[in-house]
């Protein structure tokens, strides 16, 4: 069951569950009411719900939802059911709980230390653009992030310090061994296509949800690493601050289970600061200067998720 492990099982009373396809929903209305949201209206396929400093919006058959703007990636669409947009239970406890009240998260961790993980090392040069190759530019994030969150009083650890490889697995094991901290894998994106350009956050996909970037669906099978409603206000907290401040283009919070996220048993998010193979953003991006404003938002949100989640 799933709602059972959900901070929303001491309010199932207030939930009526709809059975949709074998899979269960809420209504738009039930979200409305149960989040007192001061308007709630219903535009053609368009919901809207309305707080004084809080707007979210829903599209029927849109995977993705908006919260003051910032795009979230849902595990499943936004169906009609009879005029009624439905979300999915898992998206109301793993998505839209967490991010609407981070405050209400179950076990609030007290974190002093965050884990920096650079990507890629060594042979392994991850991206390569026309200006230069993402292990290099993730670790000078690394460093910088190191000094940026130093100054805000936090303790840090890197998974690495230079240009050597590790697996997923050591840089797991080093986030594991580390108590009372937060995990922050730096990359940057790749493409095909020269065009792709934007941030994009993942956390760990809730148990029962497929990646929303695909995945065979064994991943489904897969449990999650018990930090979701975490994972999502981590990354929540991130991506919007970053997008705020980089005016960047916003691809979304996603929902990944890349191995290095699956096995920390800490709260953990992989950012993905834009495209190198992107002429423009590429260059950016070989820019000290942006990588460094890039950093300060990272810091400045995660001073702002110690306060809403941590121990109060
Ligand atoms: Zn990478």
């Amino acid at each position: 069951m799933f709602l059972a492990d959900s901070m929303l099982a001491l309010q199932a009373r207030n939930w009526q569950v709809y059975k949709l396809g074998g899979r269960e929903y809420v209504s738009d209305e039930n979200v409305a009411k149960f989040y007192g949201f001061q308007r709630f209206a219903k535009e053609g396929d368009n919901r809207i719900f309305k707080h004084p400093d809080l707007v979210m919006t829903w599209k029927v058959g849109s995977q993705s939802i908006y919260v003051n703007d910032v795009k979230f990636n849902l595990s499943f669409p936004v169906v009609d059911n009879g005029g009624k947009a439905m979300l999915s239970t898992v998206d109301l406890a793993k998505l839209v709980d967490p991010v609407l009240r981070p405050s209400y998260i179950k076990k609030p961790i007290n974190f002093d230390t965050v884990v920096i993980d650079a990507g890629h090392g060594a042979h392994d040069s991850g991206a390569i653009g026309p200006f230069g190759r993402e292990k290099d530019y993730a670790l000078d994030m690394a460093l910088r992030l190191e000094k940026a969150l130093k100054a805000r009083g936090f303790k840090t650890l890197l998974t690495r310090r230079n240009d050597v490889f590790l697996t997923l697995g050591q840089r797991v094991a080093i986030a594991n061994r580390q108590k009372d901290a937060i995990f922050i894998s730096v990359h940057f994106n790749s493409s095909g296509s020269r065009d792709a350009h934007g941030i994009e956050t993942y956390a760990l996909a809730p148990q029962g949800t497929r990646s929303t970037n695909g995945g065979s669906p064994w991943n489904s099978l897969l449990s999650g690493n018990l930090r979701d409603a975490e994972n999502i206000a981590l990354a929540t907290a991130v991506h919007a601050h970053v997008i705020k401040d980089m005016r960047s283009i916003d691809r979304g919070i996603k929902r990944a289970r890349f191995n290095v996220l699956r096995g920390i048993n800490k709260p953990a998010i992989l950012f993905e600061g834009g495209f190198v193979t992107n002429r423009t953003e590429g260059k950016l991006i070989n820019d000290p200067a942006h990588r460094q404003r890039i950093v300060d938002s990272i810091a400045n949100a995660v001073v702002k998720f110690r306060t809403a989640v941590g121990k109060k």
